[in-house]
């Protein structure tokens, strides 16, 4: 039996403390050295456990939440499934308000863990009535003894990952890490785990990956609001219609836009060649940073982190279908690992 092999209290025991763990093959032609933080290994099987626990507790702890209160969430899915265990646990009421794009995988996963869900258009924009974020809102100000974790413009969402992720990564790579790369999204993860890595670092890169279909690397450069460069995308999770004030653009070097196509290819890659069953985003992120190291980005002194934020078993209705991907014309696949099903 391992020494330290120990039972805990419950789930929430077990957010955070993501294992790193070194790729071996998809970046074997590529100098320096990768490493991936796992973060389906968390209970909820995302990076969202990180910030549902801490604003929770944050909350619990300033007197704003009572037992039986309710806890109201936009979110892609992840946030909401681990709002919802958080409040299992702790005995509270979880409303989701969730975007129609979203996974029906991930909005039956929510109904189990409890929650309840409204599913709301995904193309309009965030002041129409209709968003997440306004039926959110709404919700909120109809219910008294609710709180709204409001990702997107929650700075406590930055301080969870300044708080864990950072100092994790640090001390796993003992210092050495010269390179973060990390989807945004709200931007909590990537801002959050920079701003600690840069105070321990300023030298440490941090690269964003974005959506084609999404305002932020724009933003990240001009500083400006530009509307025409949004247009619908398939990943789900990953850029944004909005500038969030949850991210900080001055601790993110440069940003990398990667396509709806070749991030499903890697996501399948990864699972096939790394045996790592990882969601859309982390395809995403492991795109980016091939398409960094197609730059000239990376030397063989580079320690990369990518932040993998879940666990491939949501998407097993989209990018882990062959019928979804063929329907979506992702048919190039010479990106893709052979594995024809033999019948016989
Ligand atoms: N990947 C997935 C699957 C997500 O759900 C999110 C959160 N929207 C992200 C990446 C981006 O993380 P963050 O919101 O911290 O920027």
């Amino acid at each position: 039996m391992k020494e330290d092999l120990k039972v805990y209290d419950n789930v929430l025991q077990l957010v955070g403390d993501t294992p790193l763990i070194k790729l071996n093959h998809i970046t074997s032609d590529l100098p320096g050295q990768f490493y991936t933080k796992l973060e389906a290994c968390n209970p909820g099987h995302s990076t969202k456990d990180r910030i549902a626990l801490y604003i929770i507790e944050e909350a619990e702890r300033k007197g704003i939440l009572k037992p039986g209160d309710t806890i109201i969430e936009t979110t892609s899915g992840n946030t909401g499934f681990s709002i919802a265990m958080v409040s299992i646990i702790k005995g509270y009421e979880c409303i989701l308000a969730v975007s129609s794009k979203s996974s029906a995988d991930k909005i039956d996963m929510l109904k189990t863990m409890g929650a309840k869900v409204y599913v709301c258009p995904a193309h309009v924009s965030a002041d129409d009535p209709r968003s997440y974020y306004q039926v959110a809102k709404r919700l909120h100000e109809e219910r008294k003894g609710s709180i709204y974790i409001n990702q997107y413009f929650n700075e406590l969402n930055m301080d969870a990952h300044y708080k864990s992720t950072g100092p994790e990564i640090w001390k796993q790579t003992e210092g050495k890490i010269t390179h973060l790369v990390a989807c945004s999204g709200t931007g909590g993860t990537i801002s959050g785990t920079a701003r600690y890595l840069k105070e321990q670092n300023p030298n440490i890169k941090v690269l964003g990956i974005d959506a084609y279909g999404s305002v932020l690397k724009k933003y990240h450069q001009t500083r400006e609001f530009d509307a025409e460069e949004i247009y619908p995308y398939r990943i789900e999770g990953l850029g944004k219609n909005l500038i969030p004030t949850a991210t900080d653009f001055d601790m993110i070097d440069d940003f990398m836009k990667v396509t709806d196509e070749e991030s499903a290819h890697t996501a399948r890659n990864l699972a096939k060649t790394e045996g790592m069953f990882v969601g859309y985003t982390s395809g995403a992120a492991m795109q980016g940073t091939m398409q960094y190291a197609d730059q000239g980005e990376f030397d063989e002194n580079s320690v990369v982190v990518i932040i993998f934020p879940d666990h491939g078993s949501r998407y097993m209705s989209k990018v882990f279908n062959d019928k979804w991907m063929s329907e979506q014309g992702f048919t190039d696949s010479k990106n893709d690992v052979e594995a024809t099903p033999i019948e016989y």
